[in-house]
């Protein structure tokens, strides 16, 4: 693009609170042909709240508020935002708190620490199963919060199932009009999450999204940008999070959510000020413009 183009697409993003931070930046934001979307904190407020707390009632015996003073104590030392979603809601449940000790952070799973003499798991499916705990009456419950567009956190003590506990990230205000407007534009939208398949999919049904990745691990976000970026498919990848990072390195325009960690600001191509997802068609558009100025 000559100098005159890319200063006022840089000019027009601006306006707008979208930042190019270069010329190739605008110029790549013109050939994207997929959008990499992550779930949490970028199509979803990343705002995560309580909404369901079930045990397994008589069986274990445990009571509600037992069962999330035993899980806050774990999660307590965790910065995870699910994990602060669940101090939160005890708190305000004015629950007095417990100590954990031997505290395990597993990255993608959740955490596990002992707690007044017994081992607590706090975590996803895969955690659980991991540590060879069987669900039982459980699943039923799981599955049923998962499928209406919850994370479920499944609480472990001493090996065994005792209660779940249902989380709700509403999605943005624009995310829906956002994939719309992408859809217009001729591009494949992809959302791109660590969080569980059923739950990905019923928020992608929701924003008409057609593409989920889910249970994808902190570590193998950028693999699953480079695997799309097969064939030579020009892909951008939005994302808010540390664990975005390296995602929005490998694609071949990173967009970074303005709310979001400072990791990712400073990998990504693009910072979106206002962290509305309906700037990311407003980038593609701005691109657009500025190459066709070009001819
Ligand atoms: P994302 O932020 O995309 O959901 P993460 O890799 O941070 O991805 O987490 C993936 C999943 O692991 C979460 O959806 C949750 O089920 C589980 N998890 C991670 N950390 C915790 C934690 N501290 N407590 C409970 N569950 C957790
Ligand atoms: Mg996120």
């Amino acid at each position: 693009a000559t100098p005159t183009a890319i200063m006022v697409g840089t000019g027009l993003g601006a306006k707008r609170g979208v930042l190019f931070k270069n010329a190739i930046a605008l110029e790549t934001s013109a050939r994207i042909q997929v959008v990499v979307m992550d779930k949490t904190g970028t199509l979803t407020k990343g705002e995560p709240e309580v909404t369901d707390v079930l045990t397994d009632g008589a069986e274990t015996g445990i009571s509600e508020p037992e069962l999330l003073r035993l899980v806050a104590a774990v999660e307590r030392e965790s910065e995870h935002p699910l994990a602060e979603a669940i101090v939160r809601h005890t708190d305000e449940r004015g629950l007095n708190s417990l100590r954990a000790e031997r505290f395990e952070n597993v990255p993608g799973h959740g955490a596990i620490a002992h707690v007044a003499g017994r081992r607590v798991v706090v975590g996803n499916r895969r955690l659980i199963e991991r540590e060879g705990i069987e669900l039982g009456s459980l699943a039923a419950r799981r599955d049923q919060l998962a499928g209406t567009g919850h994370t479920a956190i499944v609480a472990a003590i001493d090996g065994t199932a005792v209660g779940v506990i249902g989380i709700a990230d509403a999605a943005r205000d624009t995310s829906a009009t956002a994939v719309a407007e992408l859809h217009e534009l001729g591009v494949e939208i992809v959302m791109l999450t660590g969080d569980n398949q059923a739950t990905a999919e019923r928020i992608a049904r929701q924003l008409g999204i057609d593409t989920v990745i889910a249970e994808v691990l902190p570590g193998d976000k950028a693999s699953k940008v480079a695997e799309l970026q097969q064939g030579g498919r020009k892909v951008a990848m939005v994302g808010d999070g540390v664990n975005d990072a390296p995602a929005l390195a490998q694609a071949d325009l990173g967009i970074a959510i303005g709310a979001g960690t400072d990791v990712a600001i400073e990998t990504a191509d693009v910072v979106l000020m206002r962290s509305d997802p309906l700037d990311v068609p407003t980038a593609l558009r701005i691109g657009r413009g500025t190459l066709r100025k070009m001819r």
